[in-house]
This record gives structure tokens, sequence and C-alpha cells, in this order.
């Protein structure tokens, strides 16, 4: 197995390439930026790309996502309901004082309960509302792996404030949803650390009253 997890652009999101070097198949998570040398990684490693996968549709998660696309043939998958972020993709570069990034509507929805990833690496989709409405995390069970996207981090969760945040709703999602998961799931975060379920279970402030 090939697993990378690197940041990429001016937020550091953590983009993830996952590989089977014997099927010698690849998927991209979130390729917010740096596409050029996220392309020439996957041409050194031998793997085709088989799907790019976007925990959701802000900028620095998706912007790089259409020129994969374009360089490899893969589709781009994301849950119908962070269409409206698309949109606003203008207003999202203009926050960050960046170029707009070309982007396109997805080939294939990110639903709830969908399996993704790779034949000997699958991951089912967790729908995770509160961050963006179509916020989905990935949960790898066969590797006791979450790619959380912006919904949970390490001692913290993601922002509500942006149009479609909710913050209820996010810490409704962690605690139906993410905290169901076993407490030894290694959670790969959208930005900064890795951590696990347990450790965010035991001391997040922002889960104290929740749980
Ligand atoms: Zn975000």
């Amino acid at each position: 197995m090939i697993l990378e997890t690197f940041p990429v652009g001016p937020l550091q999101c953590n983009c993830t390439i996952l590989g089977d070097e014997e099927a010698g198949e690849a998927i991209v998570i979130d390729p917010g930026d740096a596409v050029t040398g996220i392309h020439r990684r996957l041409l050194t490693l031998g793997l085709k790309l088989k799907q790019i996968l976007i925990t959701h549709a802000h900028i620095d998660h998706i912007g790089g996502a259409l020129k994969l696309k374009r360089l490899t043939g893969a589709p781009i998958l994301l849950n119908q309901d962070d269409l409206p972020q698309l949109k606003i993709m203008a207003t999202q570069a203009a926050w960050l004082g960046i170029d707009t990034p070309e982007t396109a509507p997805p080939d294939d929805s990110l639903s709830d309960g969908l399996t993704v990833g790779l034949p000997r690496y699958p991951a089912q989709v967790i729908h995770t509302p509160g961050h963006t409405q179509g916020s989905v995390c990935l949960h790898f069970a066969p590797l006791n792996m979450l790619i959380a996207g912006d919904t949970l981090f390490a001692g913290s969760i993601g922002r509500t404030d942006l149009p479609g945040g909710n913050p209820y709703q996010i810490l409704d999602s962690i605690r139906t949803r993410l905290l169901a998961l076993p407490p030894e799931t290694r959670v790969l975060p959208g930005h900064g650390p890795e951590t696990t379920i347990g450790t965010e279970e035991r001391s997040n402030p922002f889960l104290r009253n929740i749980i």
C-alpha cells in the first residue's frame, strides 16, 4: 500500500494519495493545489488514477481537481449538497486573494453509504454536514482509517461561519457518525496533524458538551 499525505496550497490542505502498487491504481483525495506535483508523483509511482475524491467543495480542497482530471481522465466525486459551493468559487477565491480555479460539476455524488476507493482499499462515504452541507468523511474500514476533511481536526472542529455552515449540525455529525467509529480509528484531517477517534473523544474541547 502507498499512503502519502502532504499539505498543498496557501491554506495547507492535506492532500492524500492512496495507491495499490500491485494493481497499479490510486485515488487522490482533496487535490486543492500543487496538481503538477501530484501528477508527477503518480507517474513516478507508476499508478493509474481511478478517482478524485473531494471531502467538500472549499477552494483549498477542490481547487486543483479539474486540472488533475484533465491530466489523468479520472472522475471527480463530490457530495451533491456542496454544488452551491461551486457556484461561489469566485467568492471563495476572493477570500484568499487568489485566482478563481476552473471547476466543473462532479461526475458522481459522494452520497452517504456509497463505497468508493480501490478494490483492496475500499472506503464508505459518511455524510457529515455542518462545515458545509456536502461535507463527507471517508472511512477506510480495512485500514482502520478515516479521512475527515474539515469536519474533525486534532483538538478542534471545522469552522461553521462560512456559507452552508451550521454549528449544531457539525457537532451532531461528529457525535452520531464519527464517534460511533472504533476509538482506535486513525484520523487524517483536512488540515494539521493526524489523531484518533478515541483521542478526540477524550480530549477535544469542542466535544466536551455533546458526549
Ligand atoms: Zn473547508
